[in-house]
């Protein structure tokens, strides 16, 4: 009997991938600014048309692309991130995965602009559900810009499966303020259809939580920062008098990389003990920097969760901080500090 087993052509092989990166609107915001942030960029630009299902743009000033590297960054597996195994012990980018570009390219219309620094003409690209269409020398500012239109144009069961505008677009918002928190030394912008959202300009972590979640919290946040040999804390967590009904404004980073915890979250939760009302939640932006070989950030293709080499420890670090933070502004009342 004939042989039956064949390797998928590259297209469909990137478009199944896609299904794991690729899940919405907001998973091509999420890539494409963390590329941005590994290319060392210092201004990020952000335009959205239709909650991103027409147009996601985002235009950086990092290091941009040759010709050659433009052309390598569509292939599925190709990054500048890691070369061998060891390196995913021992990250310092964002992505690594080597996945996002041809896993957008095989599901949208990509068009995209970049230039080193110092080089008098740039490189234009079209891909087309990783069909590359054009390629050309073209004026460019120094960096990159990369537009990403009509996301599952041609996969229209994914299409349908979209949201309403206003739940995609909150789920873009999620994405750009969860990554605007953490890094408040570059300037972020983000327009929706024409119309000015957010504009960030350069600045430290408290200014930066004030911008993107609003004045009201200005007099909420108690800092908060210790470290041992093994980790770091640091960041702000908000007075009990401030603490909502809803959980959203919660925000934990490991190595400047957000992540999802209930496990940590119920450590910061029980610092405040009885300080809070039943099923009221304080509002949090912490970080965490540890050695990358003590975690494993592979765990999923979102990176959102993580995995530490020593859950139980942060866990308590994190309690004794966060309870020592809260007796220092006097808002625990089992300690007494200075009385
Ligand atoms: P990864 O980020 O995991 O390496 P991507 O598919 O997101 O994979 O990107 C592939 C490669 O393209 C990156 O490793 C990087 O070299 C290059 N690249 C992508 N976006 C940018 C950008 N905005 N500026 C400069 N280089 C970029
Ligand atoms: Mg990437």
């Amino acid at each position: 009997m004939a042989d039956l087993i064949r390797l998928l052509p590259d297209h469909i092989a990137n478009q199944i991938a896609a299904g794991e990166v690729v899940q919405r609107p907001a998973s091509v915001v999420k890539e494409l600014m963390e590329n941005a942030i590994d290319a060392g960029a210092q201004n990020i630009r952000l335009i959205i048309n239709d909650a991103g299902k027409t147009l996601i743009q985002l235009v950086d000033d990092g290091i941009g692309m040759s010709e050659t590297d433009a052309r390598m960054s569509f292939e599925r597996h190709a990054t500048s991130k890691i070369q061998k195994a060891e390196d995913l012990f021992n990250l310092h980018t964002m992505g690594f995965r080597g996945e996002a570009l041809a896993s957008i390219a095989a599901v949208a219309q990509v068009e995209m602009r970049t230039k080193k620094r110092g080089e008098e003409l740039g490189v234009r690209l079209q891909v087309e559900g990783s069909e590359l269409i054009l390629q050309e020398p073209c004026q460019a500012a120094a960096g990159t810009s990369i537009s990403v239109k009509n996301l599952f144009y041609n996969i229209p069961a994914r299409r349908n499966f979209l949201k309403s505008d206003k739940v995609e677009f909150k789920h873009i918002l999620d994405e750009f303020q969860q990554i605007a928190i953490a890094h408040p030394d570059i300037f972020f912008a983000l327009h929706h259809n024409g119309q000015k959202q957010f504009h960030l300009p350069a600045s430290n972590l408290k200014q930066r939580i004030i911008q993107v979640l609003g004045k009201k919290y200005a007099q909420a946040l108690i800092p908060i920062s210790e470290e041992t040999d093994i980790i770091k804390i640091w960041g702000y967590v908000g007075k009990p008098d401030f603490a909502r009904k809803m959980r959203g404004d919660q925000y934990f980073y490991v190595n400047q990389r957000y992540i999802k915890s209930n496990y940590l979250q119920h450590a910061l939760f029980q610092a405040y003990e009885d300080l809070l009302p039943q099923k009221m939640y304080p509002l949090y932006v912490v970080f965490f920097e540890l050695d990358p070989a003590k975690i494993d950030v592979n765990v999923h293709p979102s990176k959102q969760e993580i995995k530490f080499e020593d859950e139980r420890l942060i866990y308590n670090y994190l309690r004794v901080c966060t309870r020592h933070a809260l007796a220092q502004h006097h808002v625990t009342p089992s300690i007494d500090f200075d009385q």
